[in-house]
């Protein structure tokens, strides 16, 4: 049985028609930078989110650049993030000339441990870290009370690399419920077409609850020009197309069903692995949510991880790989070299010791689990993962 990784063909074919009408719209509209389509999907995405202002961006990575842009993060300036993550959190870091710094990940949810976040902030003697960019991987959230907290207390800011995660929830020590991105003062959002909110083509966003940092986003991404042809700031071209907008809108009213569906299948999931061996003799381990809602919700609602991945770590994975690609099960490593492992970073800094993020490049593997997946095609994974502990 061939399965891929991600079937967007499949999440297309019910939405086809809606999506060719709507992009035959923008085109006859004639407008084709910014316009009303775009201005629409951020009041539907800050009002998603629960904030007060969204940016439309060009891409995920770009949402991040602008956000570190508009806090001015330049030359001598350090950001802290997690060594585990795609390259674009970083790779904006250096693109504004600041350098990053590291604290390793918590092993468990593989996002950035708070306590070794306020190690690195303690020995920064000489306060050249500015900021933070705690990243909610796999789209579940990152500890942000704990990240909050330290993060006040040293006077950085916050911005959410949330672009795996759109409509993950977060509980804070009050219990109230807050979606990836609305509690820093930024939240940067992937539309990539693999993200859980795709487009089709590259898109990004930032939410904030700031509305004065929303309008120098505003700003940067078209040149930092206010009124037009006068820049009282330096931006760059980073506008979200309206064709993408349109598109985006038409799925962000199935958003809630696809997280849904991502649920039951990581769920899926975690009761065939458990009716196997593998998780007893340790050869397998799945993924924990860690937060949980009250129980007054159905199974599924409960969970707050939106599965933008199902990521599980496995002994002898290289070969594990190759057999289930060998059997055409479609599976991927995120990611085989941590980001303070880059080759780009040579000679820029000393190599950080972070074993907890080493061990986790090393051992890790994700397997399909987009909303159309079948059970019938997870029961295949398992049973097939199960044959290659057997070999
Ligand atoms: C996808 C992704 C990005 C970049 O988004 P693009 O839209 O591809 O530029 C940034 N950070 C993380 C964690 C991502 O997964």
């Amino acid at each position: 049985m061939k399965i891929p990784l991600l079937d967007l063909g499949s999440q297309l074919a019910p939405l086809r028609e809606e999506i060719i009408a709507a992009v035959t719209c923008v085109i006859d509209s004639t407008t084709y930078i910014q316009g009303p389509e775009v201005v629409s999907l951020e009041k539907e995405i800050a009002e998603y989110c629960g904030v007060n202002n969204a940016t439309g961006v060009s891409s995920g990575t770009d949402a991040l650049l602008v956000a570190l842009m508009a806090i001015k993060i330049g030359a001598g300036d350090r950001v802290l993030t997690t060594p585990y993550s795609f390259f674009a959190t970083m790779g904006v870091i250096l693109r504004c000339g600041a350098l990053p710094v590291f604290a390793d990940i918590d092993p468990v949810s593989f996002n950035i441990d708070p306590v070794a976040m306020r190690e690195v902030l303690e020995a920064d003697t000489d306060r050249t870290i500015k900021a933070v960019i705690p990243v909610h991987l796999y789209g579940q959230c990152a500890d942000m009370d704990a990240i909050l907290a330290i993060a006040q207390e040293y006077d950085i800011a916050v911005i959410e690399d949330a672009a795996q995660a759109i409509g993950a929830e977060y509980p804070d020590s009050k219990g109230e419920w807050h979606k990836s991105g609305s509690m820093g003062l930024a939240g940067c959002y992937s539309f990539f077409p693999s993200k859980n909110l795709g487009g089709i083509g590259d898109g990004g966003m930032v939410v904030s609850i700031d509305s004065e940092f929303g309008e120098s986003l505003k700003m940067l991404r078209n040149h930092g020009a206010k009124p037009k042809y006068f820049h009282a700031i330096i931006g760059g071209n980073f506008r979200l197309d309206p064709i993408q907008a349109t598109v985006l809108r038409i799925k962000l009213k199935h958003l809630e069903k696809w997280h849904h569906a991502r649920r039951e299948n990581a769920a899926t999931y975690n009761r065939l692995f458990a009716k196997t061996s593998l998780l007893d003799e340790k050869r397998v381990k799945t993924p924990v949510a860690i937060y949980e809602k009250a129980s007054n919700e159905s199974e599924f609602d409960r969970n707050h991880h939106i599965y933008n991945q199902y990521v599980i770590t496995v002994e002898n994975r290289d070969a594990l790989i190759e057999f289930l690609r060998s059997k055409e099960i479609g599976c991927e490593i995120y990611y085989p070299l941590c980001l303070h492992e880059q080759k780009c970073l040579e000679g820029l800094m000393e190599k950080p010791r972070l074993p907890r993020a080493e061990r986790a490049a090393r051992s890790t593997i994700a397997l399909p689990i987009y909303p159309e997946l079948t059970t019938v095609m997870q029961e295949y994974v398992v049973e097939q993962i199960v044959a290659f502990y057997q070999l």
